[in-house]
């Protein structure tokens, strides 16, 4: 198999890398072992969050520290990016900013305010919370606390109120005899996987279980919306159907409606990535996943094809050019083959570790603060993205890395983990078209 890129992750970056080569017109592969952190992130994109004036924050923030990825950038070039990135989603899974890229301030589900750039649709009216909502829980859901989320709000000056819904009874479960033919159809869509409703723990099933009982929500809550401005539920209101969900809810209740980040799996990423899938197919990009890029072999400082192990045998996928968008700890494991360093791992990232010590990698950094270097390790790249060892030599020219992988910046205390994804996705890209066209 051979292509202009092969792009190494379906995360945020890897996905954005993608649709930029095809926008240029290159011949695109995405290989990728599995799930990514869209998976467990909240769906909303932080440029940087911890600023009120993003700009500002990273302008300060690339002067403080001249490694970090934004500093590899233009500003001119996230702005580009982010515009990409809000136009590829369109209508299929709409996100939302404010004009020039501003944060917006949204409640979370513990109930105080964090900053985020790019909204998705079903988090957009919560900006700017207002003084009186309905926090709508499910009884037995319990990755989604209420009253907690309410009882926050109250503390820093708003009035919001709690429900919990219990599905059982808007089902009509205890209805029989007279049981309706489309409540038992309700029924059986919750109890196909569970025992009980009480013990539901899915999210993914229980949002996919909306999407058919909504109705019947919308009309258990209907008497209770009259005093509130909006009505707020956890993040967990339809897969596919999600924007018809919303409408619809708000249609029902006359009341905006908003959705809040649970714990993962989380619905918005898993929505987003979908989306970001389905655009690479429908522009002719293909897509490897399951498979696990294991090795690289190099000659002189050009990367000449992958190995990539996929169900039953491993096999070879060459590129002109690579994008390197495996996160925190994938790209790190990816061993180099070739004359020179035969045998050596970690190969690929060699000599471009930070100086961390590579064993205690295998632990990431799940608790930044608590060891700010190790949060910050990752590939050391040049301004063209491209990784280099710690003279600054380039270790392969047809390597271009995106995303998480990079080194000098901590996207959870910074909250820049999306929007340094999907600029330096982006840009890697047209570094990478730039090289083919010579
Ligand atoms: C719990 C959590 C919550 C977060 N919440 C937010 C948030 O709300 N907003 C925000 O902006 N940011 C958030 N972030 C940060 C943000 O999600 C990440 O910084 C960003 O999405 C990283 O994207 P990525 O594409 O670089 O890497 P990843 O998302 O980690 O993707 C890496 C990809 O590479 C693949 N891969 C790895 N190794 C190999 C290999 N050898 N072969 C093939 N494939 C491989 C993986 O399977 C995966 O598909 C959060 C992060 C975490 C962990």
């Amino acid at each position: 198999m051979s292509y202009d890129v092969v792009i190494i992750g379906t995360g945020l970056a890897g996905l954005t890398a993608a649709l930029k080569a095809l926008e240029q017109g290159l011949r695109t592969i995405v290989v990728s072992r599995g799930a990514s952190t869209l998976e467990v992130m909240s769906g909303c994109i932080d440029l940087y969050g911890a600023a009120e004036d993003p700009w500002l924050g990273i302008g300060a923030l690339i002067r403080e520290n001249p490694g970090h990825p934004y500093a590899l950038l233009e500003e001119e070039n996230i702005y580009q990016a982010l515009s990409f990135f809000i136009q590829e989603v369109k209508g299929i899974c709409p996100y939302h900013h404010q004009e020039g890229f501003q944060n917006y301030r949204i409640p979370t589900a513990l109930g105080q305010m964090r900053t985020t750039c790019l909204l998705p649709q079903g988090q957009v009216a919560a900006a700017d919370a207002d003084e009186h909502v309905l926090v709508v829980g499910f009884k037995g859901y319990r990755d989604f606390c209420s009253a907690l989320m309410a009882e926050g709000m109250n503390k820093t000056g708003y009035s919001w109120r709690s429900i919990d819904v219990d599905l059982e009874l808007i089902q009509g479960l205890n209805k029989s005899p007279g049981e309706k033919a489309g409540e038992i159809a309700v029924r059986n869509c919750f109890y196909q996987n569970s025992a009980s409703v009480g013990s539901y723990q899915n999210s993914i099933q229980l949002a996919v279980c909306l999407e058919r009982i909504w109705p019947l929500l919308a009309e258990e809550l209907r008497p209770q919306v009259q005093d509130v401005d909006k009505v707020a539920f956890p993040a967990i209101l339809g897969l596919d159907r999600y924007l018809e969900l919303q409408q619809g809810l708000e249609e029902s209740l006359g009341k905006r409606v908003f959705e809040v980040p649970t714990l993962p799996p989380s619905l918005p990423g898993i929505r987003l990535s979908k989306c970001l899938m389905n655009r690479i197919r429908q522009l002719g990009g293909d897509l490897l996943q399951h498979s696990f890029v294991v090795a690289a072999e190099k000659t002189g400082d050009i990367c000449s094809k992958v190995l990539v192990k996929t169900a039953g045998k491993t096999r070879e996928i060459q590129g002109k050019c690579y994008i390197l968008a495996a996160g925190r700890m994938g790209g790190k494991w990816i061993a180099l083959q070739g004359e020179e360093v035969a045998d050596e791992k970690p190969g690929l990232l060699k000599g471009s570790l930070n100086g961390s010590d590579f064993s205690r990698r295998q632990c990431p950094a799940a608790f930044p603060q608590q060891d700010a270097e190790l949060s910050m390790a990752g590939i050391k790249v040049n301004k063209q993205l491209q990784p280099i060892d710690t003279e600054g030599k380039i270790l392969l020219a047809n390597v271009f890395c995106a995303g998480s992988v990079l080194a000098g910046y901590d996207p959870f205390s910074e909250g820049s983990g999306g929007g340094v994804a999907i600029a330096t996705g982006y840009r890697a890209a047209e570094l990478a078209a730039r090289g083919l066209r010579g």
